[in-house]
């Protein structure tokens, strides 16, 4: 339902929460934030409202001034704390808005190679699978543009590396997503509400388009793999 994700020079867990909070007027059943701290990625997750993640991350603090977050409208799978985004595998975390209609074939491939599902959503397989292509060695950077070429439906995706304090991988096909230019920082959104404190310098992706985004560049290919030169505009959005 709702994504962001900073590469940033702060602690980045409250600034997510922030960010997640300006999107929870489309609604959403629970949310989630990864973050990668010295190379070491990891997650919490929380059914219900924003305040209950924000608990969460008072008993068990996230470091780390790169990160993903989530807010959930379950469409696969009961809005439970194991089904909520960010979904992990191995190195790997993604949110993602959508649906990916052909995951339960996905799966079954994945099954048969010994990569074995832990939740009920169709989410997990844009993860297991780029573990999977990661694990054959390709770097993250393929692993998700092999993952996101399999992918039938509609989605917006947002990737994070084990590793990988200085990487974000964007992807969008049917659903929404904005790239925001911070000083020395970058960010992606659902919508660029979600940004307005942190930036008005925004790229919005089109369709088929995948992002490879470090805090200092930002590199935007079509669906046809073309290095695009998509537009960045300045909106004004009261923050
Ligand atoms: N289909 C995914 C799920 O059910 C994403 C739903 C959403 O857009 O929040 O987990």
């Amino acid at each position: 339902c709702g994504i962001v994700g900073v590469l940033g020079n702060h602690q980045v867990a409250p600034i997510l929460v922030e960010a997640l909070k300006r999107l929870e007027y489309r609604g959403y059943d629970s949310a989630g934030i990864a973050t990668v701290n010295a190379g070491h990625l990891e997650r919490r997750r929380a059914v219900g409202k924003l305040v209950n993640l924000s608990d969460r991350l008072v008993e068990e603090p996230l470091s780390g001034k790169a990160g993903i977050g989530h807010t959930r409208w379950a469409t696969h799978g009961a809005p439970t704390t194991l089904n909520a985004h960010p979904h992990k595998a191995g190195p790997v975390a993604v949110v993602h808005n959508g649906i990916v209609e052909n995951f339960k074939e996905l799966r079954t491939e994945l099954n048969a190679l010994g990569l074995t599902h832990e939740t009920d959503t169709d989410t997990e397989t844009v993860a297991l699978l780029t573990q999977y292509y990661m694990s054959q060695g390709h770097s993250p950077q393929e692993a998700a543009q092999k993952t996101i070429a399999r992918l039938e439906g509609a989605f917006a995706l947002a990737f994070l590396f084990q590793g990988e304090d200085d990487l974000m991988i964007a992807a969008r096909k049917g659903s929404p997503l904005a790239i925001g230019h911070g000083d020395g920082e970058a960010y992606v959104g659902s919508d660029a509400i979600a940004l307005a404190p942190l930036t008005d310098k925004i790229t919005y992706l089109e369709e088929g388009d995948f992002a490879v985004i470090t805090r200092s560049s930002i590199e935007i290919y079509d669906e046809n793999g073309t290095l695009a030169n998509r537009e960045m505009r300045t909106i004004a959005i009261d923050a």
